[in-house]
């Protein structure tokens, strides 16, 4: 059974690809960082489903965290390896960049783009000596376009964006894909607040996104069928220009 862990697996779209990787036949480790109840409650359905997965808590913010989390995940796992990781966990703070204060800054880049390196380069040596990897990088059209008031959040995910094209190809060789899928607005906690009908006729096909149309393009990028795609941005946007 193949192994994939999924940053912020616990709530919105990463709920969604961790029950999807889970049916397709994966078993999936849910990471989050505070929300225990819905942590176990998506644990809960992969396992009524006749899923396998567990949850590992850590703050992809924090370095030290996430290598000692993993570093034990390992050590508790020596004959398994990390062979799918989803890179989903992510904040947004929006504000003008005249108002942004430090910590509005740090903690986006922290949670959004330092995660990548630090969650990557911890699970990333056993994927080449294995021959065998699928990193996905959950972006933003944010960081394809760029939008007023996410100066620090396009930027997070523009910057993964270029790590996932210079990741893709470093490991290529090994046979491991690296891409991203860029999401554009999707029902999750992350857009309560904003109103679909203000953005409704901006969208080619009139609505917001739902998670599982997020995770159908995951479950494709880290299947068999996409064995030659890599360094790829693929737009889950509904068509909105990008
Ligand atoms: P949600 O806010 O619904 O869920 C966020 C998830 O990430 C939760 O599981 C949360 O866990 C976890 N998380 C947040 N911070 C951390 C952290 N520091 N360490 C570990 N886990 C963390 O977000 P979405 O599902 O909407 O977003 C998922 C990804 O998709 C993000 O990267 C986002 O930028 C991107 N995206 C979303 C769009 C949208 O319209 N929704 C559009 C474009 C991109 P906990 O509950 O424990 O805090």
């Amino acid at each position: 059974m193949k192994i994939a862990l999924v940053t912020g697996g616990s709530r919105g779209i990463g709920k969604a690809v961790s029950l999807k990787l889970a049916s397709d036949g994966l078993h999936v480790i849910i990471n989050y960082r505070s929300n225990d109840v819905e942590a176990t409650k998506t644990l809960e359905i992969i396992k009524e489903n006749g899923g396998s997965g567990e949850l590992l808590k850590f703050d992809v913010a924090n370095r030290g965290e996430v290598r000692t989390v993993i570093d034990g995940w390992k050590a508790a796992n020596p004959e398994k390896f990390i062979e799918v990781l989803v890179n989903n966990a992510g904040i947004r703070k929006d504000n003008l960049l005249m108002s942004m204060d430090d910590s509005e800054w740090d903690s986006v880049i922290n949670t959004n783009l330092n995660s990548f390196y630090s969650v990557t380069s911890s699970v990333i040596k056993e994927m080449m000596y294995n021959k065998s990897g699928r990193i996905v990088n959950i972006a933003s059209l944010s960081g394809i376009k760029g939008l007023p008031g996410q100066t620090n959040y396009s930027a997070s995910k523009a910057g993964m964006i270029g790590a996932t094209k210079a990741l893709a190809q470093e490991v290529g060789r090994r046979g491991m894909t690296v891409n991203v899928v860029a999401p554009g607005f999707i029902h999750t906690e992350m857009i309560e607040g904003i109103n679909e009908s203000d953005f409704r006729k901006l969208i080619p096909l009139g609505r917001f996104g739902k998670p599982e149309e997020v995770a159908n393009v995951v479950s494709f990028l880290v299947s068999d069928s996409a064995s030659y795609i890599t360094g790829e941005v693929i737009s889950v946007n509904g068509g909105l220009y990008t």
